[in-house]
């Protein structure tokens, strides 16, 4: 199925994932804020695993993109999955891309499957950034050891 409906062989890991980020974005569920986002990632076992944004008449129950491609991935390859890259973009109604970051769950979620795992996304200029996700949340909570 991968590479039927995207011929990526051509290009780089990250531009892959940054295409099918914004790919994803467009299925995302945002009445309410009008903000688009969509995240794909790539396992350290080479799989691209995708999620969009889904919110809630309940503001608080919505979902986020990047928690959202992190289960599909848990779904597809089990507590094995390591991460080894994530790309993040967003869109607004209008169409135009907005520079956005994971939001403080999203970091926690990331460094759980893989603190050196690069994550990319846009900045203010529309530059693409790449951190790593240990780098986006020092400091993090980890389960404490007895
Ligand atoms: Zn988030």
């Amino acid at each position: 199925m991968r590479g039927h409906l995207f011929d990526d062989t051509a290009m780089s890991d990250l531009d892959t994932l940054r295409t099918r980020a914004l790919q994803a974005a467009q299925q995302a569920y945002a009445p309410y804020s009008r903000l688009r986002v969509g995240a794909a990632l790539r396992s350290t076992a080479g799989q691209v695993y995708t999620g969009c944004n889904v919110e809630n008449a309940s503001y608080t129950l919505g979902n986020c993109a990047e928690r959202a491609a992190i289960a599909a991935a848990v779904q597809a390859e089990g507590a094995g999955f390591r991460l080894a890259a994530i790309a993040v973009t967003a869109f607004d109604s209008a169409g135009d891309v907005l520079p956005i970051s994971p939001c403080g769950g999203c970091r926690q979620a990331l460094v759980e499957f893989g603190e050196d795992a690069t994550v990319s996304f846009r900045q203010p200029d529309a530059q693409w950034l790449e951190v790593t996700a240990g780098a986006l949340l020092p400091h993090r909570f980890s389960f404490p050891e007895r």
